[in-house]
């Protein structure tokens, strides 16, 4: 975390006060991206700076909205307001800004500052995470553990740490492009809750770690399923790796990730020696509109689903946010719509899946409307790129699968 002026070691400051206070001080804990549009997990750092700050006998407040803020701030009810933001999408009301800019609030995290977010002090990022600092907020929006638990199961079930960080391929759309190499970071002892059912991993690239095999170990160990949630680096897998992973207890879902056309061959290689390990549902991320916007990344997204179509997997479509700006924008989003649901990839083509969406849409009016949204999306990019559209449209998951007997 860093206050976001130019006085030198402010941030030091506040760490000093949290750690040197003689009372106990009121500390205001806001995650932006909860606010905002809410998130599938918790806030690492919030976490740990929660813990940190509990040890020594602080009050701590999730702000759970931004009125809070205002009226308490009126009231000077807190001593230290922290501010994280992950995502640099996330808004943030203009008189919130206002209190950042006259430093009122502290802020961090790769939301306000991408790759050059500064790093937690050694003793908090090493903390064990505060679970409990979301625990009202999801108390209040579950009506006490009745509804819409699964959306907070992330919060509720999971132990999250980091075995290792870095990463040394530097690739230029990712906020780890600080370190050049993977290095060991905590051990699982350090943010395991007995009480959590699984662990949730967020290593950057947990494949090229000289460790794998002593972590996987350790991981074992726990009894616990746990799951690498970044999209593993399948251009590093061997026969033992995938030997090892394959017998894991594994929570849901192998994900790797396929960024990028050039490595096509490399990807088909390694998935065959994954398939020859493991037959586990296996999806591969497939980043899209940051090469390009254009039909040559329509065609290298195509490319990429039918290679992991051909290996029993599934394509699961990433959009960066260029994507907005291109023509084919309504492509992209049928694209996502068609590979991420599972259940449409594996029964319908793409101009099928397209099809039964425009059935659908005419079957619910009385009036004959216009196409709908993805089957125009299709005919317009079919009128104009034929020889992709022939080449992509009709594939069926079931019948270019080469593992489906295996
Ligand atoms: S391989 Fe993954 S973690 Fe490493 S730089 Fe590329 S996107 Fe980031």
């Amino acid at each position: 975390m860093r206050k976001k002026n130019t006085k030198k070691n402010i941030d030091f400051d506040y760490w000093n006060l949290i750690k040197s206070s003689d009372r106990p001080l009121e500390i205001g804990i806001i995650d932006a991206d909860l606010l905002d549009q809410g998130t599938r997990h918790p806030n690492l750092a919030l976490l740990k700076i929660s813990g940190y700050c509990k040890k020594f006998k602080h009050n701590i407040k999730l702000i759970t909205d931004y009125s809070e803020i205002i009226e308490e701030c009126q009231q000077n009810k807190y001593d230290i307001l922290l501010m994280s933001k992950v995502f640099k999408f996330t808004q943030i009301p203009s008189e919130i800004l206002s209190k950042i800019e006259n430093n009122e609030i502290v802020i961090g995290g790769t939301g306000f500052f991408d790759m050059d977010s500064p790093e937690l002090p050694y003793e908090i990022e090493h903390e064990m995470p505060d679970y409990d600092l979301y625990t009202d907020y999801i108390t209040k929006q579950t009506d006490n553990f009745t509804k819409d638990v699964v959306k907070y199961d992330d919060y509720i079930n999971f132990s999250i740490g980091f075995t290792t960080r870095g990463c040394f391929r530097k690739c230029s759309f990712c906020v780890n492009r600080k370190y050049d190499r993977v290095y060991k970071h905590s051990p699982i002892s350090e943010f395991i809750d007995p009480k959590r059912k699984g662990i949730y991993l967020w290593d950057d690239n947990f494949m090229a770690s000289s460790d794998f095999h002593n972590i996987l170990d350790e991981l074992i160990s726990t009894g616990k399923p746990f799951q690498f949630r970044q999209g593993l680096d399948i251009r590093l897998m061997t026969d033992k790796k995938a030997e090892r992973l394959a017998n894991v207890k594994y929570k849901g879902d192998f994900i790797f990730a396929f960024d990028h056309i050039e490595d096509a061959n490399k990807i088909s290689e390694k998935l065959k020696i994954w398939r020859k390990y493991s037959k586990k549902s296996t999806k591969l991320y497939v980043l899209t509109g940051y090469e390009s916007q254009d039909e040559i990344d329509i065609e290298n997204t195509f490319k990429r689903i039918k290679i992991i179509m051909e290996h029993g997997c599934l394509p699961y479509i990433m959009r960066y946010e260029d994507y907005t700006k291109s023509r084919f924008r309504s492509l992209y989003i049928q694209l996502a719509r068609w590979c991420n649901q599972p259940n449409f990839l594996k029964k319908k083509s793409f101009r099928q899946y397209c099809i039964a969406n425009e059935d659908y849409h005419q079957s619910n009016t009385k009036v004959i409307k216009e196409y709908c949204s993805s089957y125009k999306a299709m005919i317009d990019f079919e009128m104009e790129f034929p020889e992709i559209s022939k080449k992509y449209y009709d594939l069926r998951f079931e019948e270019i699968n080469q593992y489906k007997n295996k």
